[in-house]
């Protein structure tokens, strides 16, 4: 009868919620021993520049090579390790392995890159997570704050507070470049924009693909790059997949293309060669 049925909907309920749970466990508990197992690596993604039609810049994108599951997205892993607060380890892990590849190309006397990488909340609020040490070791490995563009979210500057405000600004003055992410997503408040030390945009691709789907819609990032230019702000564009989209972008003033119209991310090896091409 229906009691029945509603007591079985409830079973099923009820397990998958827990299957759903172990499966985070056993996968946070693997999380753990990704960075002492060397099991964490970086692949970059070239970014070009409009006007010269060069690599300028590189994403820096996680990724983890599991022992038994294969390769795991960090849209699995990241919001578990932001949960947890092992995303402090794991960035410091992506700083320094940064770092010490922007010190290896700078040996080789490779041209100059700005090599971009995705901070969480996390860096700003937790108080343990001490992000301005990156700022010494910076000084310490003798690499150039310009070498680095450090990517937000715009629902840390909503949640901002002073102590945030506080570190970003640290880290505009020591040269570093500020980016913020997925614009357009969040809750995108112009007044973040003149609060906040802010050097890029990066249009969402969300934005980047409606421009020539079915939508056809290209208002949204016209807009943000004629705002952004009036603010004084770069804008790279994210998913940039087709020639069509370039165009587009480019006539708009779009000043970088980020996208597998350029390339895919790619592992450190694949990016040196790419980029000496390019
Ligand atoms: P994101 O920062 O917005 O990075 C761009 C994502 O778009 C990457 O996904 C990239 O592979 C993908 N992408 C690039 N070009 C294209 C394109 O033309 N088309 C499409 N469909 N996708 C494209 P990925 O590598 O899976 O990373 C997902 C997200 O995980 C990142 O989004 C970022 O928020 C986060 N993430 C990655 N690495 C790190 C990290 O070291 N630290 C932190 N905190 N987050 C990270
Ligand atoms: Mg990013
Ligand atoms: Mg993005
Ligand atoms: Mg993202």
């Amino acid at each position: 009868g229906a009691k029945d049925q509603g007591k079985n909907s409830y079973q099923y309920y009820t397990h998958d919620m827990q299957t759903a749970a172990i499966k985070r466990m056993t996968l946070l508990n693997d999380l753990r021993y990704a960075v002492k197992n060397k099991e964490l690596f970086i692949e970059y993604q070239p970014i070009a520049c409009f006007s010269s039609q060069k690599v300028m810049k590189a994403e820096a994108l996680l990724r983890w090579q599991h022992p038994t599951k294969g390769r795991i997205t960090p849209d699995e892993f990241i919001p578990l390790a932001e949960e947890s607060g092992l995303i402090i380890d794991i960035s410091n892990w992506v700083f320094n392995e940064v770092c010490a590849n922007i010190k290896q190309w700078k040996a080789e006397n490779r041209q100059e890159l700005q090599v971009s990488i995705n901070t969480s909340p996390s860096h700003y609020f937790n108080l343990e997570s001490n992000i301005t040490q990156w700022l010494n070791l910076l000084l310490d490995q003798k690499i150039s704050a310009r070498s680095i563009l450090l990517e937000v979210t715009e629902n840390l500057l909503m949640e901002a507070n002073e102590m945030v405000s506080k570190k970003l600004f640290q880290f505009r003055q020591a040269g570093v470049d500020i980016a913020l992410d997925d614009f357009g997503t969040g809750y995108s408040s112009i007044s973040y924009l003149k609060r906040f030390p802010t050097d890029f945009i990066k249009i969402d691709r969300s934005f980047v693909k409606s421009m020539t789907d079915v939508s056809n819609d290209k208002v949204q990032c016209e807009a943000i790059i004629v705002m952004a230019k009036k603010l004084g702000i770069k804008v790279v564009a994210e998913g940039v997949e087709t020639q069509e989209q370039y165009d587009i972008l480019r006539s708009m003033g779009c000043d970088y293309a980020q996208g597998y119209l350029i390339a895919e991310p790619l592992s450190k090896t694949d990016f040196e060669a790419f980029w000496q091409k390019h």
